[in-house]
């Protein structure tokens, strides 16, 4: 028999009341819009185990992913129909697919309606292209006879810059608006996290947050209504005395000054903790700062532990994870702090 693994030494924890609250917030500011979720990339890094289920428990009845690989995931959690597929039927067997499983494929231009339709067609949802010109039917391409003969439930499009103060969010509604009164639907939708911000003019029937749910900030309205949903803690490994003139680290970039006691901490740019997130950062224990020396490593990050004599191998210290300080201190963006999260940080 095979021994069981030792406890990690990194863990990743979900704040489920967190998450369920900010679905209830945003569904709130969506007026009389109900709010989905955007779970694709695993919701965000953060686990479609953990966190789709909160998500359902919380009131949500409309779920995104992109691939269709990420509908098996899901499907464990909440029924087909609830489940829509962003990057639709690109082939004919991933429409097949949709079929067979229930799920609701996005359609995306002729071609895909084409797929569905002779894979059988029913329910589905369309986007059209309002300005993002990335995944969704130009709207020249509205009167094509395969996008006539769809049951459209959902009309949505996405909007290319909702997190700034941009005139092209308003261009966008129009759009949208003016393809709305040619196109039969049931309910249409336009609203990512941060479109929701932008008003309730924004929100249509269903809006499609992502982001938020999983506490990050893409405007500054939705600050005071976003919990942080994610928490990471690392184990120390090792502790040690250097003395003035040692250095730390691959490059030697840190040089001590003085005697000092340092960590080295179980988690490293594997883990999603990049090189960009070192200099001038620390970590925390206890509301004491523990500053970072020297470049993050794969598996490492050696810290300062001036203030904290008393940790020692194998006691835990906390990561700095609040997204909008990330990102401004490492010039990464919010989303791809969340899902540059590393497989060692799911157990
Ligand atoms: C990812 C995605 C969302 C969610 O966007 P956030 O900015 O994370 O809120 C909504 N709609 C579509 C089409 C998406 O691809």
């Amino acid at each position: 028999m095979r021994p069981d693994a030792p406890a990690p030494t990194l863990r990743l924890e979900i704040d489920e009341d967190a998450l369920a609250a900010n679905w209830r917030a945003l569904d709130a500011l969506s007026g009389s819009a109900a709010a989905g979720a955007a779970v694709k990339a695993n919701c965000y890094g953060l686990g479609v185990g953990t966190c789709v289920p909160v998500l359902r428990r919380a009131g949500c009845r409309h779920f995104f992913v992109a691939h269709w690989s990420e509908v098996a995931d899901v499907t464990a959690h909440v029924p087909p129909e609830e489940i829509a597929v962003l990057h639709g039927p690109v082939t004919r067997a991933e429409a097949d697919y949709a079929r067979t499983v229930g799920v609701v494929p996005v359609i995306n231009s002729p071609d895909q309606a084409r797929h569905w339709i002779e894979a059988g067609g029913g329910r589905c949802h369309v986007m059209v292209d309002t300005g993002i010109n990335r995944l969704g039917v130009a709207p020249r391409d509205l009167g094509d006879p395969a996008i006539r003969a769809l049951d459209i439930d959902v009309l949505m499009s996405h909007l290319a810059c909702a997190d700034e103060d941009s005139a092209m969010n308003l261009r966008q509604l129009e759009a949208f608006r003016a393809v709305i009164d040619q196109v039969p639907h049931r309910r249409a939708s336009l609203a990512n996290s941060a479109g929701i911000a932008l008003g309730t003019d924004y929100a249509f029937d269903l809006t499609r947050p992502g982001l938020a749910l999983y506490g990050g900030v893409p405007s500054d309205m939705l600050a005071r209504h976003v919990r942080p949903v994610a928490h990471v803690r690392a184990a120390l490994i090792q502790c040690r005395d250097i003395e003035p003139g040692e250095s730390v680290g691959y490059n030697a970039q840190f040089t001590a000054r003085t005697p000092m006691r340092t960590g080295t901490v179980s988690l490293g740019y594997a883990d999603g903790f990049l090189r960009a997130r070192g200099p001038g950062n620390a970590f925390f224990s206890e509301g004491r700062r523990l500053p970072i020396l020297g470049k993050v490593s794969m598996d490492m990050v050696v810290v300062d532990l001036c203030d904290a004599p008393d940790l020692s191998a194998g006691d835990w210290v906390e990561v700095p994870f609040d997204l909008v300080d990330a990102a401004q201190q490492s010039s990464l963006s919010q989303y791809e702090l969340l899902t540059s999260l590393g497989l060692r940080l799911k157990a």
